[in-house]
């Protein structure tokens, strides 16, 4: 690839005497010639290297001796076959002698424009990759103050949590410990108050039953009334089986009567006297 070219002019105004560069002098006819073979070479060597010029030298001879219209050409064939996206210097020899305002003007819109808009290219080219390393920068702190971030929560904010789960446990420990001692106390002052309560009711009964009789006079009294209506009851009985035994055993001497006969009857069958042996079932 080549990036540096340099293009000979070697036309002058007139010789000086001490030249030793290869010029000619009042040659005016061969410039345009020459300005077309020299855009022909630029063709020929683009085909056979890769031009990327970053700088451009015009020298001579006096290639400010080039009128504006030759100028214009040249400069304007060396655009159309040359990529001059990589151009940061373009330098042209000047004979102030041979430069007026609209030569200079030439070559400040054809040269100086290129050069200055491939320096602001250049500027801001350097300014994103001004403004893109600041921001890598501040992406790379910001990455430190993350990393930092990450090593505290798992020092400082992991401690920190431990510390506050084993309060939170121990908090809840003592909400337990606290509902507890209150329900305890609360259980305790209902037992008092119930007991009191109790006390209250129960000891006027005490007192009451205390000074009542051990067993109720009128139960006492009916008592004694079931006992008496008992043994009325069996004083009747008696009475009543009396006479029912006394006729019990009236019949019942009357057959053991009746059955005299007849055991003597069968003594006889059997042939056996029953004298001094009678049986008396009289009652
Ligand atoms: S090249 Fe320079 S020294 Fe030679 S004649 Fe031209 S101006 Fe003079």
């Amino acid at each position: 690839m080549i990036r540096h070219l340099y293009f000979h002019i070697p036309f002058c105004p007139k010789l000086c005497p001490y030249c030793s560069f290869y010029v000619e002098t009042g040659a005016k006819n061969k410039t345009t010639r020459f300005l077309e073979a020299l855009l022909r070479h630029v063709e020929s060597a683009g085909d056979a290297h890769e031009l990327r010029p970053e700088t451009i030298y015009f020298g001579g001879g006096t290639p400010s001796a080039l009128t504006c219209q030759q100028l214009e050409y040249l400069l304007g064939g060396l655009r159309e076959r040359l990529d001059l996206r990589a151009m940061r210097e373009w330098t042209f020899e000047v004979n102030p002698a041979t430069v007026r305002a609209d030569k200079a003007k030439v070559l400040r819109d054809d040269v100086l424009y290129a050069v200055r808009q491939k320096h602001q290219d250049l500027l801001t080219q350097l300014a994103v990759s001004i403004q893109g390393y600041l921001a890598i920068d501040l992406v790379r702190k910001n990455n430190l103050e993350l990393i930092k971030g990450v090593d505290r929560a798992t020092t400082t904010t992991i401690s920190a949590l431990r510390t506050a789960v084993i309060v939170a446990q121990a908090l809840a420990n003592q909400k337990l410990v606290l509902d507890q001692i209150t329900a305890l106390n609360t259980t305790t002052a209902n037992l008092i108050e119930s007991t009191s309560q109790l006390l209250a009711t129960q000891g006027v009964a005490i007192q009451r039953q205390s000074a009542e009789a051990t067993i109720g006079i009128q139960s006492l009294q009916r008592s004694f009334d079931n006992v008496y209506q008992a043994m009325d009851s069996i004083d009747t009985f008696k009475v009543a089986a009396l006479d029912s035994m006394k006729q019990t055993i009236g019949t019942l001497q009357g057959e053991i009567d009746k059955a005299q006969s007849y055991l003597t009857r069968v003594r006889v069958s059997d042939g056996k006297s029953t004298s001094g042996n009678d049986l008396n079932l009289s009652l």
